[in-house]
């Protein structure tokens, strides 16, 4: 079925290529996205290892597009944009892609948008750096950020940014996966203003490690970016445009079969089982949730949209920083116990625990378990 080429490891089968597209239309489809992220036409999907190399691919076909039309020079000039809860994976591939430090815009967020990116500050930030002669280039927006799942504003953002022929990304590493459900879509309005959209199906979709999906509309400033075509790679169907060569619409060269895990785990579950697989963990993070909230030692940092929760601590008489230090106690505690693992991020200055639901075997036993070591464990801290 794979073909001598295939085992040589060098350039992939039409059939793991083509299987590849299939499943990421189907995907595409699932989570509605719209029509120019499909196969049909310039746009398509690809399954990189890590939505820190999508948005890096991404970047340098921004990159690339945006200097072809104003000359190689201006490298200098161009500038990015993202909030302050962007994931570091984009700080990274600025650093990869050459792009001046001093270029990236961090625009901050703070509790009144629950650390959504403000569109007005997005405005702002950009036409300074127009009247500074500088070229803004490439908006990173997130649907889900790490620390607390903001949601970012996509069909405001995606305004100023196709206004200002921005390549416009949307990372939804985690959260994507939740918008396969209906009443989750909206979080992804504004998706038809992008030009890249990721999702990881390692994260949140009953995928093994390594499948980040990524679709773009433009698929040619991907393989403008990123094609190389050396003799030994030359063939008769590449050559004749019958496949897909995946090898320009990433890093590597060689790549593994990852589709069919995709492939295997659309057709073993369903899309209606998928969909109850993220509403469960959904209701049991609202569970865990609403165990917090009846605590009075406790507080709910930022409102939970999807299967994690913010919460801490509350300080006494507004001791904000011996709270903070008996935060990051309790999550030692709690971590130390072996008995489950939460994770911590800060917000505002403020050291908040974090609890994901997420693992294919967490049932609601476990939250209440969870949340009875969590509460024994602060009860310890907070009367010694
Ligand atoms: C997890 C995550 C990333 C990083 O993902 P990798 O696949 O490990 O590179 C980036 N952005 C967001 C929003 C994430 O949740």
């Amino acid at each position: 079925m794979f073909g001598r080429r295939y085992c040589l490891g060098w350039v992939t089968s039409p059939a793991a290529t083509e299987l590849e597209m299939i499943v990421l239309d189907w995907l595409a489809k699932l989570l509605n996205l719209p029509e120019q992220f499909m196969s049909k036409g310039n746009g398509g999907g690809v399954i990189q290892g890590s939505a820190s190399e999508a948005v890096l691919v991404v970047l340098i076909a921004a990159r690339d597009k945006v200097l072809r039309s104003v000359g190689k020079n201006a490298l200098e000039k161009l500038v990015v944009y993202s909030s302050d809860q962007t994931h570091s994976a984009l700080q990274k591939a600025c650093q990869i892609a050459g792009i001046h430090p001093e270029n990236c815009r961090v625009l901050k967020t703070d509790s009144a948008t629950n650390y959504a990116l403000r569109p007005e500050l997005l405005q702002e930030a950009v036409s300074r750096d127009l009247e500074a002669g500088l070229i803004p280039f490439f908006l990173c927006a997130n649907v889900g950020t790490t620390s607390s799942t903001a949601v970012d504003p996509l069909a405001a953002l995606g305004k100023i940014a196709n206004r200002n022929e921005m390549w416009f990304h949307v990372d939804a590493a985690y959260a994507g996966s939740a918008c396969i459900c209906p009443e989750y879509r909206q979080y992804i309005d504004g998706v038809e203003t992008a030009d890249s959209f990721n999702m990881n199906a390692h994260k949140w979709f009953l995928t093994n490690f390594d499948c980040s999906l990524l679709w773009v509309k433009d698929q040619d400033s991907l393989t403008l970016a990123l094609s190389t075509n050396p003799e030994f790679l030359k063939n008769k169907a590449s050559q004749a445009n019958l496949v897909v060569d995946y090898k320009d619409w990433q890093i590597p060269l060689g790549r593994r079969f990852r589709s069919l895990k995709l492939w295997m785990v659309l057709r073993l579950y369903g899309s209606e089982t998928l969909k109850s697989y993220i509403r469960n963990h959904i209701k049991l993070a609202k569970e865990f949730e609403q165990l917090v909230s009846q605590d009075p030692n406790f507080e709910i940092v930022t409102p939970r949209i999807f299967s994690l929760v913010c919460f801490r601590l509350v300080p006494v008489k507004n001791e904000e920083k011996k709270c903070n230090n008996q935060n990051r106690e309790l999550l030692d505690a709690v971590n130390s116990s072996g008995k489950l693992f939460i994770s911590h991020t800060a917000l505002s200055g403020k050291i908040v625990l974090r609890c994901a639901i997420g693992a294919p075997l967490t049932e609601e036993k476990h939250v209440k378990e969870a949340w009875k070591v969590i509460q024994e464990e602060a009860s310890y801290l907070l009367h010694k």
